[in-house]
């Protein structure tokens, strides 16, 4: 047998491999290795979610961020940015909507914006969570104290997502101004596990300056910090940033990695992402395809989706919005998934559903 369909069998059989058996898989990967990687991550991800496909309802709270991160169109040094900030109105008048259509987590994102503090946060949880209790609260509002973690955990947040961009300091510091700190990052992370938060981290593939051996450290870190949701999409460039003129990340290089996540931690709620669905347009089917099963369509009000740029051709109308969820659902039929009303919490419990 030869080494790469050794080392996939290794990791379907043992949820891990070193960091240089990840970059030997990564650097020599073929159509069969992914093949195979797909098939083992399709039946893992059935064991434990049948073909169900979970839906995000996305509610993107405001584009004002402090951080200054060269890859990200919000980045506070970019001027030609058209700022807003969702009102505590408007973000519940996005979860009724949600609701209505059968959304049952919704997401909160945004930049670092200094309005969001504790107090203003955990009245709009404990609204959202008294009109919605059989709902869950999914923050992603970047890196904040220990302190301010465990008021919004209290308040009725369930889940976090913070990506951890990078699981190489080096790398790190050449996304990042150097008041951001992979250190940080690592800290927020740890703290909102131990608080009880369904915590999520992640990565861009192909952010400049990444190597095999960075991708490599990522899928370790995964390995070894063991999140419940994990966001994996490519990077995009985005024509206001440091970054204006790199190259999109590869989207079969991302599927790729979205099956061995999926062998590294055959529970984990991984995202098809928005990124993967604006590289290609059958970017999110193939993403399910390749061991996925959440997808998050967007909730925000049509007025503010395209000020949310993170990245340069978002795509903002369409199947991958809310109001759309009917086409989603049809599109995720044909390649034989099932989109479910449900919070969609991670399966803990191993109880395997019966195979089809
Ligand atoms: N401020 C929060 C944080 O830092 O986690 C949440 C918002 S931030 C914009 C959400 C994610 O967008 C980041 O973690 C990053 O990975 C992703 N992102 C930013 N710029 C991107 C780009 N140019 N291409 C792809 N993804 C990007």
């Amino acid at each position: 047998m030869n080494k790469l369909i050794e080392l996939i069998n290794k990791l379907n059989n043992t949820q891990t491999l070193s960091i240089d058996e990840y970059e030997y898989l990564i650097k020599n990967r073929n159509e069969e290795a992914a093949n195979l990687l797909k098939e083992y991550a399709i039946i893992k991800r059935k064991e434990h979610y049948s073909n169900s496909v979970f839906v995000r309802g996305l509610i993107e709270v405001s584009n004002i961020c402090k951080n200054d991160c060269y890859y990200c169109g919000i980045r506070k040094s970019n001027l030609n940015c058209d700022r807003y900030r969702l009102t505590k109105d408007e973000i519940l008048e996005c979860c009724k909507d949600g609701y209505a259509l059968g959304f049952r987590t919704f997401v909160l994102q945004g930049g670092e914006d200094g309005a969001f503090t504790d107090e203003w946060l955990c009245d709009l949880l404990k609204c959202i969570k008294g009109s919605y209790p059989d709902c869950a609260i999914t923050l992603s509002l970047g890196e904040r104290s220990r302190e301010s973690y465990q008021k919004l955990y209290d308040s009725g947040a369930d889940r976090y997502l913070l990506r951890h961009e990078t699981a190489d300091e080096i790398h790190y510091s050449k996304l990042h101004p150097s008041d951001l700190t992979l250190t940080n990052r690592i800290r927020c992370l740890n703290d909102l596990k131990d608080i009880g938060f369904q915590v999520g981290c992640g990565f861009m593939v192909g952010s400049p300056f990444q190597t095999t051996k960075n991708i490599a450290q990522d899928l370790k870190f995964i390995e070894t910090f063991q999140p419940d949701m994990c966001g994996v999409g490519p990077f995009i460039p985005h024509k206001d940033t440091v970054f204006a003129n790199e190259k999109s990340g590869d989207v079969d290089l991302c599927c790729y990695l979205l099956s061995i996540i999926r062998l590294i931690k055959p529970n984990i709620l991984l995202p098809a992402t928005t990124a993967l669905g604006t590289v290609r347009n059958d970017g999110r089917e193939k993403g399910i395809l390749s061991g996925a099963n959440v997808v998050m369509p967007n909730l925000s009000p049509l007025s503010v989706r395209k000020k949310y740029a993170l990245y340069d051709g978002k795509i903002s109308t369409g199947e991958e919005s809310a109001q759309s969820l009917q086409k989603l659902k049809n599109s995720m039929q044909a390649i034989g998934y099932q989109v479910v009303v449900s919070r969609g919490d991670i399966n803990k419990n191993n109880n395997t559903f019966s195979k089809e």
